[in-house]
C-alpha cells in the first residue's frame, strides 16, 4: 500500500461556537467547530484528506488521469479536479446529465471548469450504475493511451477513509474529553475513518440522503478500517434530516444555516453541512446532547454547493433585509 500524498496543510482549526452554544441552550465553552471548510486546497472541504490518500494510491502506480463519479455538485468531483491541478494529471468527472444540464450552472460546477477538469455526461444515469459508466470512461482512456485512476464515489473506500482516522486523531488532541463528534453522512468515509479513531459511541453521523441503506456502508466502511466487526446496529446514525430528498432544501436545514450564520458568521451549505447542524440541533432538542457534554461539530465544507444550489440562494436572497431612509 502505497504512501498518502500532502495536498494541504495541517492541523485544521478548531474554534469555539460560544453563541451558537448558548443559543442552543448549552453552556458557552462546551460547543467547538473544527474547521474542515478551511482545507487550503481548491475551496476546502473533507475530501481533500481522503484525496491525500487515493491520490498518493494514483501516484504510486503510475497513473496520469484521476476520474471519478458524483452529482455535477460534488465537492468531491471539485476537489479531485483541484488535485489533478496541483500535481499536474488530468482529470476526468463522470457525472449524470447532458452537457445541456451545465447550462447556467454555476457553484461546483465554475470551480470544475477553472480547475481544467473534462466532464463525462452519462445522460439519464442510475445513480447505483454510475460506478459501472466510470469504469467504461477508464477503459475508453485507457485505449487512447491514457493511465487513468479510478477513484470511488465521494473518496469513500478504505483507503480515503485513513484521511478521517487522522482527523479524528487531531479532534482528540484538540478537545480531549469530546463526548460527541457530529458529521454529516454522505458517502460515508467520513464517519467511518472518525469511528476508527474516536469508537462508534462519540461519532454521530446525519444522513444526508446521498445512499440507500447509509447504517450498512459505514458499518462496511468501519469493519475495514477498524478491523473489528462494527454492526449497523452500534452507529450512532440520525436520518431524521434527509428530508425530501438529497438535493432538495430540507426546511430545518435552512434555519439551521441562518441560525448558525448569524450566531457565529459561519456558513453551512444545504445539503451536508447544514444537514448536520439541523441534526445536532435535533439532538440537543431531544437530550441526546446535553449540556455539560463536550461536543465539536465538523465543519466538512461545501460552500461552493450553496451557490449551486437554486433553491438555497433564491430563498435566501428573497429574505434579505432591506432598510430604507428618507
Ligand atoms: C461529501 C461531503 C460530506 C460527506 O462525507 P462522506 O465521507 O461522503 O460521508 C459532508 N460534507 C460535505 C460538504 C461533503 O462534500
Amino acid at each position: 500500500m502505497s504512501a498518502k500524498h500532502s495536498l494541504s496543510t495541517w492541523l485544521t482549526p478548531m474554534e469555539p461556537m460560544p453563541r451558537l452554544a448558548v443559543a442552543l441552550g448549552l453552556n458557552g465553552d462546551e460547543l467547538w467547530v473544527k474547521r474542515d471548510d478551511l482545507i487550503g486546497l481548491g475551496g476546502g472541504g473533507n475530501k481533500v484528506r481522503k484525496l491525500e490518500w487515493t491520490v498518493g494510491d494514483a501516484l504510486a502506480t503510475g497513473a496520469d488521469t484521476l476520474v471519478t463519479t458524483g452529482a455535477a455538485q460534488s465537492n468531491h468531483a471539485r476537489l479531485t479536479a483541484a488535485a489533478g491541478a496541483r500535481l499536474g494529471m488530468n482529470v476526468v468527472l463522470v457525472f449524470p446529465g447532458t452537457a445541456d444540464s451545465a447550462a447556467g450552472g454555476s457553484g461546483n460546477l465554475v470551480l470544475d471548469s477553472l480547475f481544467g477538469a473534462s466532464v463525462f455526461w452519462s445522460g439519464e444515469t442510475d445513480p447505483a450504475t454510475m460506478g459501472a459508466v466510470a469504469e467504461d470512461v477508464c477503459e475508453q482512456l485507457r485505449k487512447r493511451g491514457a493511465r487513468p485512476y479510478l477513484i470511488p464515489f465521494g473518496g469513500s473506500s478504505p483507503l480515503g477513509a485513513r484521511g478521517y482516522v487522522e482527523a479524528g486523531d487531531e479532534i482528540r488532541m484538540q478537545v480531549p474529553d469530546v463526548e460527541h463528534v457530529v458529521v454529516a453522512l454522505g458517502s460515508g468515509g467520513t464517519m467511518a475513518g472518525l469511528i476508527g479513531a474516536l469508537g462508534e459511541e462519540r461519532v454521530l453521523g446525519v444522513d444526508c440522503g446521498a445512499v440507500t441503506e447509509p447504517a450498512d456502508v459505514v458499518a462496511a466502511l468501519s469493519t475495514q478500517v477498524t478491523g473489528r466487526n462494527v454492526t449497523a446496529a452500534s452507529l450512532r446514525i440520525r436520518l431524521d434530516q434527509v428530508g425530501p430528498g438529497y438535493g432538495v432544501l430540507h426546511e430545518p436545514v435552512m434555519e439551521a444555516m441562518s441560525t448558525t450564520a448569524r450566531a457565529e458568521g459561519i456558513v453551512l451549505d444545504p445539503t451536508y453541512s447544514g444537514r448536520a447542524m439541523a441534526g445536532l440541533m435535533a439532538a440537543v432538542r431531544e437530550g441526546e446532547i446535553r449540556p455539560n457534554q463536550r461536543t465539536v461539530f465538523l465543519h466538512t465544507g461545501g460552500l461552493p454547493g450553496l451557490f449551486g444550489h437554486a433553491q438555497t440562494v433564491q430563498r435566501s436572497v428573497a429574505a434579505l433585509n432591506s432598510i430604507t431612509f428618507r
